[in-house]
């Protein structure tokens, strides 16, 4: 029963932070006005807002101008829900869900962001960082020292890479969304999480990467052409992973 309310939860989650995606990277303000199709501008009614369900009825269309509504908005919303199962299933009914379900919520709005629009808005990983190294100020299971070092060490890993790499490529492989983003989850997850997250990330990016290559066809001939994929959703997925898999980090 509590993994179904967790579900339940996660869904409404997932539908506000749709709207955190959605207006965010615009400047708009998120906490006024009415949802609107973007296209025809009618005021979405609760019932045809309604997590995953109202997707489903409506067909992933406008009940008004049929424009198609953007499979985002559904997978976040599972993803929301999931995010929020298995979290309950990490820390039940633990105050740590305080901490660890903001922390997830902004990861999967980072990753969100980061797809569609290839930025890390700073508004969230800069004031991220600064929580989670407070945050270890009370936490009993991390140290301010570990939050701290793991912030530094794994921005400047990162800043190291960028530097060296458009040097060499010149251009740039890493950003400074990247950078930053690396600095808020060490100092959630602390020193120890740094290098399980940066090697499960690269090695998620660079499976995902040869994937989206052999679907376009990008090999023929063994030509290797630049295949984009934003890193950030790696990076948030492997911290993700380390947080739910929980590897050394909270002595049960
Ligand atoms: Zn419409």
């Amino acid at each position: 029963m509590s993994y179904v309310l967790a579900f339940l939860v996660g869904l409404a989650l997932g539908s506000f932070l749709n709207v955190v995606i959605t207006r965010l990277p615009r400047g708009e303000v998120f906490w006024r006005g009415r949802s609107r199709c973007p296209r025809c501008h009618a005021p979405i009614p609760w019932q045809d807002n309604l997590p995953l369900i109202s997707f489903i009825r409506l067909k992933g269309r406008c009940r008004h101008c049929r424009e198609p509504i953007s499979r985002r908005y559904p997978l976040v919303e599972l993803a929301g829900g999931l995010l929020a199962v298995a979290l309950w299933r990490r820390f039940p009914g633990s105050y740590l869900l305080l901490v660890y379900g903001p922390f997830g919520a902004a990861l999967l709005t980072l990753s969100a962001i980061d797809l569609e629009h290839w930025i890390l808005p700073d508004v969230i990983t800069v004031p991220g960082a600064v929580l989670g190294l407070g945050l270890s100020l009370v936490l009993p299971h991390l140290r301010f020292w570990e939050a701290a070092l793991g912030a530094v060490v794994g921005s400047a890993l990162f800043y190291g890479v960028a530097w060296v790499y458009e040097k060499w490529a010149g251009k740039m492989g890493l950003g400074g969304g990247d950078i930053k983003l690396i600095a808020f989850i060490g100092a959630f997850l602390g020193i120890k999480a740094v290098p399980v997250v940066i090697f499960y990330s690269a090695a998620m990016g660079a499976g995902a990467g040869l994937a989206q290559a052999l679907m376009t066809r990008r090999l023929r001939k063994g030509q290797w052409r630049t295949v984009a994929l934003p890193y950030g959703p790696f990076l948030a997925a492997a911290a993700l992973l380390y947080l739910l898999a929980g590897i050394e980090f909270f002595p049960d």
